[in-house]
């Protein structure tokens, strides 16, 4: 195992009702600015409960923060945060309105333009207001990290930073808040926290024996609970279930002292920036691919993950590795995603687009082993295909 130095400072207040506190929570006399997305916690009440529950704060509305939220929109809200003398955020939705308010925090205190902080990954943060969340989309694990996603409209850029200045003071999961949920968005949650777990774990082995539990413990988790959320998507417990696995499948435990791979999301997010595509669509099409494509340099643990995830543990390795591959495609769709470039319309055409973005950022060599160059990234895509 690695030497590891790991920090997690975030409240987690789990369950129905939980949104009760934020009351108390919340500083005494703060300005808070509450943000949020396109409307969807107007239609299922969490609105109306978090207002409920900051009944006697000042608080100060931003909503309209897009799904991959943008650069410009959330500069806006930078300007509002000035202008209302704000001290406090509180950020109510998904991942992409929790990252937009990672992102505002950080960029109201900076001195420099704030798009450096994107950048530069973040290195430059030295403050940010503090900000707190309540969740309603179990899928990134943005509740309980200090990492953030930011597009840049103008020049249709994705970029991410991440910084412990920007960790959530305390998170609500309240899994029924989840139960509005589209099923694209089930689905969506349920394959973006199973990548988060594979970019940790299937990379080489350190004898990290608990980790490795941890993240089986995780993805085993999503692959019975999450078929079982899309059939009843009524049932609290199932909802509590995937909660929880997404926010522990990204707050830093199952990485801590293991090697990190994190090259299907870099190709993913010039996909999501170029075609728009969901960030999970991204990773569905991917994960498989580079699973193919790197088999050798992974093949250690892929044989311990058809063995332990999939129970293929006899015979012929590269034939184990194919079943938990096809296994790990026929789950993919079985959440309703799907696996090729193909299905969304894109060519070969994209693949040049998404290996010139790659070079443009530097993105060349990549991976646990940093030897995911532009020609293994080719050969991914073009599986994907
Ligand atoms: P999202 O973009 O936050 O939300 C997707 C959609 O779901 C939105 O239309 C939203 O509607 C809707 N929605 C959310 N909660 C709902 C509910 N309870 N009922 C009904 N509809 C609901 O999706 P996400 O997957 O959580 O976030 C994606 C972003 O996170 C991407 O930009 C991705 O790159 C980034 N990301 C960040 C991290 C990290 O560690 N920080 C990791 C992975 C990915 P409204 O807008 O109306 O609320």
């Amino acid at each position: 195992m690695f030497n590891f130095d790991f920090y997690n400072p975030t409240q987690i207040l789990f369950g129905q009702g939980q949104s009760a506190a934020i009351g108390q929570l919340v500083p005494l006399g703060a300005r808070v600015l509450m943000t949020y997305g396109g409307g969807s916690i107007r239609k299922n009440g969490v609105y109306d409960e978090v207002r409920g529950a900051l009944a006697g704060h000042t608080v100060i509305e931003f909503g309209g923060i897009e799904t991959n939220p943008s650069y410009e929109t959330l500069m806006e809200a930078v300007a509002l945060v000035k202008q209302e003398k704000i001290d406090f955020l509180l950020a109510v939705g998904g991942g992409s309105v929790i990252d937009g308010t990672k992102f505002i925090a950080a960029a109201a205190l900076y001195k420099g333009e704030p798009w450096e902080l994107l950048e530069n990954n973040g290195k430059t943060i030295e403050a940010a207001l503090p900000f707190a969340t309540v969740l309603t989309l179990p899928a990134t694990g943005s509740e309980m990290n200090g990492s953030a996603v930011i597009t840049r409209e103008a020049t249709r850029e994705k970029r991410w930073f991440a910084s412990r200045k920007v960790y959530p003071v305390f998170s609500v999961l309240d899994p029924s808040t989840t139960f509005t949920l589209p099923l694209r968005q089930v689905g969506n949650g349920v394959i973006e926290a199973f990548a988060h777990v594979m970019e940790q774990y299937l990379t080489y082995p350190v004898n990290s024996a608990l980790q490795d539990r941890f993240a089986e413990g995780i993805l085993q988790t999503l692959i019975e609970e999450g078929p079982r959320a899309l059939a009843n998507p009524d049932d609290y417990d199932v909802r509590a279930n995937v909660m929880l696995s997404a926010t522990l499948a990204m707050n830093g435990l199952i990485g801590a002292g293991v090697p990190q791979d994190w090259s299907a999301h870099a190709i993913g997010h010039q996909l999501t920036s170029l075609y728009e595509l969901d960030h999970a669509q991204t990773m569905a099409i991917l994960l498989p691919s580079m699973m193919r494509v790197r088999r050798d340099a992974k093949r250690a643990r892929l044989l311990q993950y058809a063995a332990r995830i999939w129970n293929l543990d006899g015979g012929d390795e590269n034939g184990r590795i194919e079943g938990a591959i096809v296994r790990t495609e026929f789950f993919i769709r079985h959440m309703g995603l799907k696996t090729s470039l193909a299905d969304y319309g894109l060519d070969h055409g994209s693949i040049e687009a998404v290996l010139t973005a790659l070079e443009a950022h530097g993105m060349t060599a990549m991976g646990e082993q940093r030897d995911v160059t532009l020609e293994v990234s080719r050969k991914v895509l073009e599986m994907s295909l």
